[in-house]
């Protein structure tokens, strides 16, 4: 008897249990659909702002930027993604400034840690949630983040015209008094001719 009833119950408790399983998948069917169709939804796309897929260098309305070159992400990014380029100027009060010449990101080697945008002491880059980065050649993945004809306030201040050294007029050149040169006097050698002395006969 006891099998019988353990056979029944059994089999209710798997009907139910397809039954609570059924229900779910009909309740699924009319709920509305989650799934993103892009690209076609690509206007309506939501990415969260975290999201982390290109680094860039803001500019300004000035095509300027903040970054120092100071090479900090460079040091700080662990698999050598970055690339800080900079070069030596002169500014207006005489004193020499390294700036930015290129700052280059490889988004092919980049893991996308954010370390280099956390340690960047002038908050000059960060990530950018603009995710369609696919290219056809590997090469096209190296970028160069800040703009062409970018530049630091410093810059600016570099054009440093060089001032003509003042032309000092060359002196006259006074020359020489010259100085007859006195008749050189030749001094006669007179040898003086001893006479032969007479040989001694041979005996
Ligand atoms: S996110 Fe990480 S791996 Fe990518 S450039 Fe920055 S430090 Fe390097
Ligand atoms: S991006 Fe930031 S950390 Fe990197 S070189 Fe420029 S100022 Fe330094």
């Amino acid at each position: 008897m006891d099998s019988v009833s353990k056979y029944f119950s059994g089999l209710f408790t798997g009907i139910f249990s397809l039954l609570k399983g059924m229900s779910v998948t009909w309740k699924e069917l009319w709920t509305p659909k989650v799934t993103q169709q892009y690209p076609e939804n690509r206007d309506t796309l939501v990415i969260s702002d975290r999201f982390r897929a290109e680094l860039t260098m803001p500019h300004d309305e000035n095509n300027e930027h903040a970054c120092t070159a100071c090479g900090i992400c460079q040091m700080n990014c662990p698999n050598g993604t970055i690339v800080v380029t900079s070069q030596i100027i002169e500014t207006e009060d005489g004193k020499k400034k390294k700036i930015l010449d290129t700052h280059q990101w490889d988004l092919g080697m980049c893991t996308f840690c954010n370390l280099c945008v956390i340690t960047c002491p002038s908050d000059a880059i960060k990530f950018e949630n603009t995710f369609e980065n696919a290219v056809f050649t590997r090469s096209k993945l190296v970028q160069k983040l800040n703009n062409e004809g970018s530049s630091l306030r410093e810059k600016k201040k570099e054009v440093k015209p060089v001032e003509p050294k003042p032309v000092v007029e060359a002196k006259p050149v006074v020359e020489a008094p010259v100085t007859e040169a006195k008749p050189v006097v030749e001094k006669k050698v007179t040898e003086e001719v001893k006479p032969e002395e007479p040989k001694a006969e041979k005996e």
